[in-house]
């Protein structure tokens, strides 16, 4: 297995001369484009590493399904998909363009921001409530009880968040987010979400627990219920790459959560939870490293979903 890690870093690293580290969050264009990191999860709880495991980077995106499996655990599939849709997008991330044109203008999904802003919106409890549930689902998922947000990343969000600030009052001016929502307190939690720090090493557990039914390979927790489990699997299927979440599918052919830091995380269903991480990013906001690597791994441990 070590070796095939390191065959994949070395096809991951051809790569990251063809994209670009994320700007439109000032903090992001500090990232080091040379760190490139995987690492992978058995259903034992076994984990195989490769590369810079240890640099942090935030979850960005990928937080957006641990966000949604909470909004799914607290009011159940029916009411969500009232909300936010399972769209396919074939529009930017943080696209403006159009809420889910049917009669209450959802928006799509809820993988992209205004989903998963609107996920943010309905989720139980006061605003501190929930960023301490999210944090608590998000130290069972990672199987460590330290997780922390990095403040320059959340600031520097907050400073530029203005298509994010747009998505939200849209919303709420449709009708879709209840009139008594604080857009502000909301967007404000996003923004703390987006900006956890993370390792391929707490994605891969991530990613094993996702692809263990909802049970934690190593603690034996059932940490997300089954149905929930499936859920979050079949929208990160069809709408965990952005607009690129059909190639993906196609070429890698795993359930899969990208973020604009730089991480994917994948799930095997049975078999691997597998992250990887470098922040040159293709033209829709993915690191391109990371899905060629998964690629890479995917064909050569025979894990392609169909
Ligand atoms: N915090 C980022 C934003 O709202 C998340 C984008 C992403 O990773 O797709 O723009």
């Amino acid at each position: 297995m070590k070796e095939l890690l390191e065959q994949a870093i070395e096809l991951g690293k051809e790569e990251i001369p063809l994209g670009e580290v994320a700007s439109y969050i000032p903090e992001l264009a500090n990232a080091d484009v040379k760190k490139i990191g995987i690492a992978i999860q058995d259903m034992q709880g076994n984990m195989e590493t490769c590369g810079d495991v240890d640099n942090e980077f935030t979850m960005q995106s990928i937080v957006k399904v641990a966000i949604y499996a909470l909004a799914l655990e607290d009011l159940g599939l029916r009411r969500v998909l009232e909300k936010v849709g399972v769209k396919p997008s074939a529009d930017a991330f943080n696209s403006i363009v159009k809420l889910e044109d049917d009669s209450n203008h959802r928006p799509l999904n809820p993988f992209i921001n205004a989903g998963a802003i609107m996920c943010t919106a309905i989720l139980k409890g006061s605003i501190d409530k929930r960023r301490h549930r999210v944090i608590e689902l998000l130290q069972k998922l990672f199987n460590r009880d330290n997780v922390q947000i990095d403040i320059d990343t959340y600031l520097s969000e907050k400073a530029t968040g203005d298509r994010n600030r747009a998505l939200a009052y849209m919303m709420k001016g449709t009708g879709i987010m209840d009139s008594d929502i604080d857009v502000e307190k909301v967007l404000d939690l996003y923004f703390q979400l987006c900006s956890v720090k993370v390792t391929v090493k707490d994605l891969a557990n991530m990613a094993a627990v996702l692809a263990n039914d909802g049970v934690s390979p190593i603690t034996g927790e059932q940490i997300l219920s089954l149905k929930v489990n499936r859920v979050v699997l079949t929208v990160m299927f069809t709408c965990g790459l952005y607009d690129y979440s059909g190639e993906f599918a196609v070429r890698v052919a795993l359930p899969a959560k990208s973020g604009v830091g730089g991480g994917i995380l994948a799930a095997s269903k049975g078999k691997y939870g597998i992250a990887v991480a470098n922040p040159a990013l293709d033209i829709h906001g993915n690191s391109i490293a990371g899905v060629r690597m998964l690629e890479y791994i995917s064909d050569k441990l025979d894990l392609e979903t169909f």
